[in-house]
């Protein structure tokens, strides 16, 4: 058996380090370029939502790059993730790949069938020893989205052009070598203080950014054109509530962020009150706590046909009426052009600035 998987973000690394632990084989696709997205495309039915599109890329790579089994999570409520793994099944092997999928469904909905398949991975591990690696593992990927946070503030005080970047890339080359808890603890310390070390220039003017939506979008930096880096790169300080510890922990604590789910439940209530799919009530809740913690604006990244995102988008407008937060949303999809994104980051960047300035000429 060997295993293959998509891409989001750091998954990859974390999901390399858990295979490893558990010795089972596994090829990793070959990171998302173009072709993966054209290879998606063109498999996918035109009206799918982008992620789905992309991962069939992904998994075709994995396929060809010599992968027999895929590993997919499932999923629950109205959005379309829940298909995503039937879907992606039907269409790889109506193309002519032979492959076994595995879908591993949230632990919740059926405990024996979720051990079943964790056997089946790895079949020469004890439960115990599966449950061990799966908690060290997971000390590793809380560090990794520690690091993206820590990017995430840092890179718009860099005094050099592209040291966070650089900071970055090495702390999480120490995390991914680090193999015990301790070891696992000791290189989280080095990679926090690499990027800690970035020499900051603090009287620089930055923008107070929230950056908020679809969890695929806001994660797979190929597919958001590295929209963090370039507005890092231009001052800009920005805050990311999803993370991908924070997207598949069972607690209702945010790991990374310690932002509570039920108290953006609570914020998001007297715009949307229950659970639409996806991030659809997180992202109206996260806007309204980041207009209450003062930021100058929000992004709303979401892909294409994104039916919980859509929601929240139409009920923003509302949100910005009452908080005075602006909110730039960005639909994603192989149409997209880096460009055209640009374009508008830029031109909202200028609506915020100006917005600032005429804040301070009204308080002096
Ligand atoms: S959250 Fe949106 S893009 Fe993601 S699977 Fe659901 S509908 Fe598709």
């Amino acid at each position: 058996m060997k295993i293959t998987f998509p891409h989001m973000g750091t998954l990859d690394i974390v999901l390399s380090d858990l295979f490893s632990r558990l010795d089972v084989d596994f090829v990793v696709p070959p990171k998302t370029t173009t072709k993966t997205v054209n290879l998606g495309v063109k498999h996918a039915p035109e009206f799918a939502c982008f992620p789905l599109k992309v991962t069939i890329g992904n998994l075709i790579e994995g396929l060809e790059a010599g992968a027999d089994t895929i590993i997919m999570v499932g999923g629950t409520g109205p959005c379309r993730f829940g298909f995503y793994a039937e879907v992606q099944n039907k269409i790889l092997h109506d193309i002519g790949y032979d492959f076994e999928m595995i879908v591993l469904e949230p632990p919740m909905t059926d405990i024996k069938d979720f051990i079943k398949k964790c056997k089946k991975i790895a079949p020469k591990k004890s439960l115990i020893q599966i449950f061990h690696a799966v908690r060290v593992g997971w000390k590793k990927a809380v560090a990794i989205d520690e690091v993206e946070r820590e990017t995430l503030k840092t890179r718009a005080f860099e005094r050099n052009f592209d040291d966070t970047t650089v900071a970055r890339k090495k702390a999480l080359t120490v995390l991914e070598q680090a193999v015990t808890s301790l070891e696992i603890r000791e290189a989280r310390e080095e990679a926090l203080s690499l990027i800690n070390k970035v020499e900051k220039d603090h009287t620089r003017r930055a923008l107070k950014i929230g950056i908020v939506g679809e969890f695929y979008v806001l994660l797979e930096p190929y597919i958001n054109f590295d929209i963090e880096k370039y507005l890092g790169q231009k001052a800009i300080y920005l805050e990311r509530p999803v993370y991908l510890t924070d997207w598949i922990s069972p607690s209702k604590n945010n790991p990374v962020m310690g932002i509570n789910s039920d108290e953006i439940k609570k914020a998001a209530k007297p715009y949307l009150s229950h659970f639409v799919g996806g991030e659809g009530q997180a992202t109206v809740g996260h806007v309204v706590k980041f207009a209450e913690e003062g930021f100058d604006g929000i992004i709303q990244l979401l892909p294409f046909t994104c039916m919980p995102e859509i929601i929240a988008k139409s009920i923003l407008p509302r949100v910005y009426k009452d908080l005075d937060i602006p909110v730039l949303t960005l639909v994603i999809d192989e149409q997209t052009g880096r460009a055209g994104i640009v374009t508008r980051l830029e031109a909202f960047m200028d609506l915020l600035w100006n917005r600032r300035k005429k804040k301070l000429s009204v308080v002096s």
